[in-house]
């Protein structure tokens, strides 16, 4: 039963009505000039999110999927080629790889942050691949070259980049990061010994601003972030239809690119987006208070000391999901599964050939997530709200089974 105390998975509308002015403003800027699409809005957008991701460029596109098809294309993968990724993320993630005209193979997560496991990627690349004799790396499932490597990072929490850099480097592969749900993120390099923001460490990152991401349009709408010049230029010329110059198509394009409004909005909503993750955090941190305070009746999610994660979802694990999330439901609080079925064993990859059991970690964490209400402006009361009703059903769960129905087993 939906009623007003209803406490939402996500909520888009507050942050928008808050900002309605500057929005209708954007709209009506456009309006008036009839500046649709490229244009000042686009390249000033650009801009600043280059400076949010402290990279030298970013490219405005229209979706995360193009953004990480255009990155991939743009950083040399060629038709035929291998690229690497995990099978727990969104399907965007292998379509992109796909219509690069690569096929994707994946490499098992980490089960304490749910990210590509840099152990799993060396034994892959170590065992499952060699050399042929011109030297390229070859895969043994496909027989076919590998090029690059997408590490995800997911839930606003970046992947052990430090560990992929340096496999990338050893195998001679590229790096392109989908910084899809990582706005924001930081990691602290050993290596370095510096914090970088997600979308400066590979060699191409790929945003998305769908609406529920934590930078979001009023649409669809996406961005590379690159240092590299070079790339840069492609895919400016990638995103539209292969021209640098009006009616000079040097190659076959795509239409890729954002138009002015999206851009508009989304360079208003930027200057709030380091608040908005910083509120994220402290909702995270209350989340986990609330865990602990309760005899530690849920885990919270892990963030490393080198990660600095932005939350986009706050997932946790229970043995028995349907029960957990029916009994939520019940109370009118949303709840997700990101993702309930491992990409590898989603029928339209059937003829990738995985089968159950091919990547352990990820089947059992697929079994076991669930996301809970996240957003900047979710209130500590709801949280409460959230946390009491969990505690119920663990009580309610022990009393009819005694037997431990909560805490899933977790590899630190
Ligand atoms: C959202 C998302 C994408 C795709 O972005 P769109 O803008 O929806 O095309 C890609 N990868 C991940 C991990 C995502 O969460």
């Amino acid at each position: 039963m939906s009623t007003h105390s209803d406490i939402p998975f996500l909520d888009l509308v507050t942050p928008h009505v808050e900002l309605e002015q500057e929005l209708t403003a954007v709209f009506q800027k456009v309006l008036h000039t009839a500046g649709f699409i490229g244009g000042p809005m686009v390249e000033n957008f650009e801009k600043a999110f280059a400076e949010f991701c402290e990279t030298k460029h970013a490219i405005a596109v229209n979706s995360g999927t193009d953004a990480v098809r255009f990155a991939l294309m743009a950083a040399g993968v060629q038709h035929g080629d291998v690229v690497v990724t995990v099978p727990h993320t969104f399907i965007a993630t292998s379509e992109a790889i796909s219509q690069a005209g690569a096929l994707p193979e994946f490499v098992d997560i980490d089960e304490a942050t749910y990210n590509m496991d840099p152990e799993q990627l060396r034994v892959y690349l170590e065992r499952k691949c060699s050399r042929d004799a011109s030297g390229k790396l070859i895969s043994h499932r496909s027989n076919r070259p590998v090029t690059a490597i997408v590490p995800v990072h997911l839930y606003g929490q970046m992947a052990d980049m430090d560990a992929i850099l340096e496999l990338a480097e050893r195998f001679g592969l590229v790096v392109v990061e989908d910084a899809c749900q990582a706005h924001g993120a930081k990691y602290y390099s050993g290596k370095h010994q510096h914090w970088f923001t997600a979308g400066s460490m590979g060699r191409a990152a790929a945003f998305s601003f769908y609406p529920g991401k934590n930078l979001g349009a009023c649409g669809e709408a996406g961005a590379v972030s690159t240092n590299d010049a070079v790339i840069a230029a492609k895919i400016r010329v990638i995103r539209d239809h292969g021209q640098a110059k009006k009616y000079y198509h040097d190659v076959e394009g795509y239409n890729g690119r954002l138009d002015a409004m999206q851009a508009g909005f989304l360079h208003v909503k930027l200057q709030h987006l380091a608040r908005w993750n910083e509120q994220r955090r402290e909702r995270a941190a209350e989340y986990k208070r609330l865990f602990e305070a309760n005899g530690d009746c849920f885990q919270a999610p892990y963030e490393p000391s080198w990660s600095r994660m932005v939350y986009h979802l706050y997932v946790i694990r229970t043995s028995d999901r349907d029960g957990l999330m029916a009994c939520l439901k019940d109370k009118g609080i949303g709840t997700g599964i990101h993702y309930p079925i491992p990409l590898h064993l989603q029928k339209a990859y059937a003829s990738l050939n995985y089968a159950p059991g091919d990547f352990p970690v990820t089947e059992r964490v697929a079994e076991q997530i669930v996301s809970l209400p996240m957003f900047p402006q979710l209130s500590a009361e709801q949280q409460a709200t959230v946390v009491a009703e969990m505690v119920r059903f663990v009580g309610k769960s022990n009393e009819a089974n005694s037997k431990e129905l909560v805490g899933a087993p977790q590899a630190r």
